[in-house]
């Protein structure tokens, strides 16, 4: 059986994977609390004691924090609105360059309910259920698709000062607090959407990210040049087709000699079900030598602490607006619609100052 000891256990990295998953859903909660006691605080007039807003919220702004990215590039920049989403995100583009989409299966909440729902659908139906292929590939175009409106809408239509402009405009100071509105107060229309996706993932295991999540389109294409990617051994495998039963991303791994697919979130499930000792491994394609699964569990962990933690020791991670700027801000929220074009940021930019 292909295992490692790790702790003197049968190290499985699927249990690693989920206390992972399950620590970071539980961040994700707590930073949401906190959060829902900033607009408290807000919406009392700023009334009471002061409470400040939890940085980690910036990772809820992928648009936001890909054009914090965007701009680092341009200009060497950090912006100091949502600096902790531009961390967050540069950590999550370096995983994926490390490890693959690695993101997805480790650290993405919705990755993990969608897993989690998935576990529930094969439960109920007894196995997996996939779309045909006629319907499965032009709805896996859908989110590349999404992706290709956001990237255009940035790199191509902007410059680089409209990009600064926006980042610094009241929209984008607003932008989380605008987002907990929009789930605080969810219209009938939305509930319902939220409702099929849900039960589609049940059905079809992992449906909102194999079809429409452009974070996942953007990932999965950055892995593609990873170096490490999964690798089978032709002359040891039984073709007892395990590795593709348990993988969640539909690929035939019994079929190929190495993994290169967009959709693998280098969960390592096939990895962990081999049962082969040494034939399907997580394998560095230029050095050829193989990383050892428990190294990609720590490594996955340690490249994101290192990088969040980089913005927090050198005083980046904090957003620069003052909860008075948020006070000033928040009495004209209704009217911060999210501006088309360079002229709208610039404007709705003026008017709200001569407010
Ligand atoms: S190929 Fe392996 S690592 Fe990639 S998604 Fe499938 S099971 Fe996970
Ligand atoms: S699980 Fe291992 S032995 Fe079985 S088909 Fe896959 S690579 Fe071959």
């Amino acid at each position: 059986m292909n295992t490692d000891k790790f702790s003197g256990k049968k190290f499985k990295i699927r249990d690693f994977r989920f206390y992972v998953q399950t620590a970071f859903v539980l961040l994700c909660v707590w930073i949401g609390i906190e959060f829902y006691f900033f607009i408290k605080f807000l919406d009392s007039g700023g009334i009471g004691n002061p409470v400040s807003r939890p940085p980690g919220v910036d990772g809820f702004l992928p648009i936001s924090s890909f054009m914090s990215f965007y701009l680092f590039l341009l200009t060497g920049e950090v912006s100091l609105i949502h600096p902790a989403g531009f961390f967050i995100f540069t950590a999550i583009v370096i995983v994926s360059l490390v490890f693959g989409k690695s993101f997805c299966s480790w650290f993405c909440p919705v990755g993990f309910i969608s897993e989690l729902l998935g576990d529930l659908g094969e439960k109920i139906f007894r196995r997996k259920l996939k779309l045909p292929k006629f319907l499965d590939y032009p709805l896996r175009s859908l989110k590349y698709l999404l992706l290709a409106f956001f990237v255009y809408s940035i790199i191509f239509l902007m410059t680089d000062m409209a990009v600064k402009a926006f980042l610094e405009g009241p929209y984008n100071v607003m932008a989380d607090v605008k987002m907990y509105y929009f789930f605080a107060d969810i219209t009938r229309f939305s509930i319902i959407v939220l409702s099929i996706l849900f039960v589609l993932s049940i059905i079809i295991r992992g449906f909102w990210c194999r079809y429409l999540c452009p974070y996942g389109a953007f990932l999965g294409l950055t892995s593609l040049i990873s170096p490490n990617k999964i690798k089978r051994n032709n002359d040891t495998c039984i073709n007892c087709e395990m590795c593709t039963k348990v993988c969640p991303s539909f690929i035939d791994v019994h079929k190929i000699n190495t993994v290169i697919s967009d959709e693998c979130t280098s969960c390592l499930s096939c990895v962990d079900v081999c049962p082969v000792k040494d034939t399907l491994e997580l394998q560095n394609v230029i050095v050829k030598k193989t990383i050892n699964k428990k190294y990609v569990a720590f490594g996955v962990v340690l490249i994101f602490i290192i990088i969040t933690g980089f913005g927090m020791v050198t005083g980046y991670w904090q957003n620069k607006v003052t909860n008075e700027e948020y006070m000033f801000y928040h009495q004209s929220i209704e009217e911060l619609g999210h501006p088309t074009d360079t002229k709208g940021i610039e404007k709705m930019n003026e008017d709200v100052k001569r407010k």
